[in-house]
């Protein structure tokens, strides 16, 4: 429980008070009819398909069916244009620009700090400890009236790994704004969901996506989790149709191929074990950092060096050494085999030859 927690002390005043925009959809939901009130074209489209009426701005079919996979129920749902959306209106929801401030723990995220940015919204980082976990003293310590919203990743981007439960527990429990875990990796490991103790937790919001395991990012498509409460204020706030026609139809087909997201997640983590195995036996690897996400961060001697010989054979990594607490290192996606195979024998090439000085 959180006795200190109330939604209307978070919310900006000017939101909770907001009329929103009422869309046509709005105030008829009816399907059948003859719809003469959103100055839609009634030929068709000038392209092939059907895409001439305005889509369900609270996607009400994909809510239906996500709810039981999720273990949550429709109201408690947000879908966003990507998390980055969820994010950004997370931001604008809670914290005054100038005045507010949001907390974050480096190595993170790179979105929570921009979206704040955009929104003229301060900044506290509380850095994570050396092998990534929350420093729960030092975020206790750092919390202030004006603090809203505390983001955790977990697991964790760029460092891979879950945070330890109690940690967030504590935040839960003690935090009297938002606490936003972004579980963006969570379908490759076998944890539970944050989700499951939405009830418990009125400060909790849970972000998902379907640009990782589910392999959906070219749809942009992220999920909140939340109380309905908080739920129908981001709902308020969002452009009305966010979410397109074309996307919303494709999502709910897709949300019939859980077993086939299952069996890549499968595939991706025995990969991921095998790529670690290899690198690990690399002179030119300094370590590797424990991952229950489907990508690798890995220390090398040399990584600028490394990163630009990579880019020279068409292999993108990317380039966390000038990250706090990622010095000299390189966060990898696993790929298909063959894909980390490459990587691999270009690693060795560098070892072989020295091709880096
Ligand atoms: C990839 C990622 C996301 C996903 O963002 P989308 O906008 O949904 O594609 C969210 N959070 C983290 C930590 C990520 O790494």
């Amino acid at each position: 429980m959180n006795t200190t927690f109330e939604l209307a002390r978070v919310i900006r005043p000017h939101i909770l008070t907001l009329t929103p925009y009422s869309s046509a959809r709005d105030e008829y939901t009816g399907k059948v009819g003859v719809f003469l009130d959103a100055n839609e074209n009634p030929l068709g489209s000038a392209a092939a398909g059907a895409y001439n009426r305005y889509p369900d701005p609270y996607q009400s079919a994909i809510k239906e069916k996500l709810a039981p996979i999720k273990g949550v129920r429709p109201e408690q749902i947000f879908l966003g244009n990507g998390s980055d959306e969820a994010i950004d209106l997370l931001v604008r929801a809670a914290c005054v620009p100038g005045h507010d401030r949001l907390l974050i723990m480096p190595p993170t995220y790179g979105m929570y700090e921009v979206s704040a940015a955009i929104n003229d919204v301060a900044i506290t980082k509380v850095p994570l400890t050396p092998d990534f976990h929350i420093d729960t003293p030092a975020v206790l310590a750092a919390l202030t009236p004006e603090t809203k919203i505390v983001w955790v990743c977990s697991p964790n981007n760029p460092s891979g790994n879950l945070v330890q439960r109690e940690a967030i527990q504590t935040l839960l429990e003690n935090f009297a704004g938002l606490v936003v875990v972004d579980e963006a990796y969570i379908d490759f490991t076998d944890t539970e969901s944050w989700t499951r103790q939405l009830d418990q937790y009125p400060n909790l919001v849970v972000l998902q996506t379907f640009s990782k395991a589910w392999g959906l990012a070219g749809l942009r498509l992220g999920m909140g989790f939340a109380s309905a409460e908080l739920i129908r204020i981001l709902n308020k706030i969002k452009p009305p149709y966010n979410i397109s026609g074309p996307t919303q139809e494709l999502l709910l087909a897709a949300l019939d191929g859980e077993a086939a997201k299952n069996a890549m997640v499968q595939e991706i983590l025995h990969e991921r074990e095998v790529l670690r195995t290899t690198l690990e036996g690399l002179s030119l690897v300094k370590e590797v950092h424990p991952s229950d996400a489907n990508f690798l961060l890995v220390r090398f001697e040399d990584a600028p060096a490394v990163m630009e010989y990579l880019l020279g054979e068409k292999i993108i990594v990317r380039d966390r050494s000038k990250v706090v607490l990622c010095d000299g290192c390189l966060r990898i996606t696993v790929g298909t085999s063959d894909e980390n195979q490459t990587l691999v024998e270009a690693l060795k090439k560098i070892q072989q030859n020295s091709v880096i000085a």
